[in-house]
């Protein structure tokens, strides 16, 4: 491999000076604090509200690191894995030089955030059964090879595994084989880690050091709210994020109630048993219905389903105040919708009004 993360890291990001608060300075034990131009008194919440945060989350990393096996100097945190997804671009890719290549159809925000750094992207189409077409991938990376830091270069590739929307999983065998022919830094997307049954790429990390794997709080452990993501990387990767990222990225509420949720992996567990076992019956259910004519296997909280009029049924459903995600333009997945796994409750609601549809479409 030619370029190591130093080389690939955008010069400008390696020449900043970063911003540096008060609380990055000190982290000893004071009794007075006079240095932040804070307010001394607290009027809302908890007793520390009108301190700012300590900007690299010191204690949850730690705790992360204890309940997920990750070193906490591997650790960045993140405003939600998406602001981890931005910094990707923003410490790695120069504006209107470098590129990034997806693996189609993926998470859309991979896009969406290299538009907004100014970074084209390549894609790579996936086969019909969500699994990477190395045939493709080949001669593809032939072409994503080429170029260099200096002149522009493919700097990112994504993974997404389980992928967002087909829930399918990208073998680990898969993941290392890309890795080890990418000249850049391949970003393992495991949003939906909890509810597979593969091993982790942080495994690979070992082997292949400019992977970077992304998780986040925002599924199984039912944080969407508070904003909690993260990227296990290598110390240059996490200095660079670091130096990058707004200096108190994450609130102390978002801090607190992280720690708080990590005291129940008993129950985050059991909440994942029950969400698999719900995803079981309402995929069998689903083959009932005549409109249904694919369902694909998913490893994650969501289920891939390809209907006759994915339109009207979307529609429908929305009439009855039932929202499900209609992916049925997107290239990879015509015809399809996807649908989250609720509550037994809603999973039941859902039903009835698929066998509404059944009887009117
Ligand atoms: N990655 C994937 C694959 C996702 O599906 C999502 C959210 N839907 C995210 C990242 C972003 O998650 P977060 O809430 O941590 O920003």
């Amino acid at each position: 491999m030619r370029y190591t993360v130093q080389d690939l890291l955008r010069t400008d990001i390696k020449n900043l000076v970063p911003y540096s608060s008060a609380r990055n300075e000190y982290d000893g034990d004071a009794k007075v604090f006079l240095d932040a131009n804070e307010n001394w008194q607290n009027f809302v919440g908890k007793h520390n509200y009108h301190r700012y945060p300590d900007p690299l989350q010191r204690s949850l990393k730690e705790k992360i690191g204890k309940v997920f096996g990750f070193s906490s100097e591997q650790l960045v945190i993140g405003n939600g894995s998406d602001e981890i997804i931005d910094l990707l671009f923003r410490i790695f890719c120069t504006p209107y030089k470098d590129k990034t290549l997806i693996l189609s159809p993926t998470y859309g925000a991979y896009k969406v955030f290299a538009d907004i750094n100014a970074v084209s992207v390549s894609s790579c189409q996936l086969k019909d059964d969500f699994m990477i077409d190395f045939h493709k991938l080949e001669t593809i990376c032939h072409l994503i090879n080429t170029g260099s830091p200096e002149t522009g270069m493919h700097k990112l590739l994504f993974i997404c595994s389980p992928n967002n929307p087909s829930g399918t999983v990208i073998p680990l065998s898969d993941i290392a084989k890309i890795a080890g022919h990418f000249e850049g830094i391949t970003v393992v997307d495991e949003a939906y880690h909890d509810y597979s049954k593969e091993v982790s790429a942080v495994t690979l990390m070992n082997e292949f050091p400019k992977l970077v794997v992304l998780r986040t709080m925002s599924k199984a452990w039912g944080l969407a709210g508070v904003r909690i993501g993260m990227a296990v990387a290598q110390r240059e990767v996490v200095d660079a994020m670091n130096k990058v990222k707004y200096p108190y990225n994450l609130s102390i509420v978002a801090q607190e109630s992280a720690m708080e949720a990590l005291d129940h992996v008993d129950r985050v567990r059991a909440e994942v048993a029950k969400t698999l076992a719900e995803r079981e019956k309402l995929a069998q259910q689903l083959t009932r219905f005549s409109f249904v004519e694919e369902i694909i296997p998913s490893q994650a909280n969501f289920l891939l389903v390809r209907v006759r009029d994915a339109d009207g049924f979307y529609y429908f459903l929305r009439d009855m105040g039932i929202i499900i995600r209609n992916r049925s333009t997107l290239q990879g997945c015509y015809g399809c919708v996807r649908v989250t796994i609720g509550s037994p409750e809603e999973n039941e609601s859902f039903l009835d009004a698929c066998r509404q549809w059944e009887a009117v479409s």
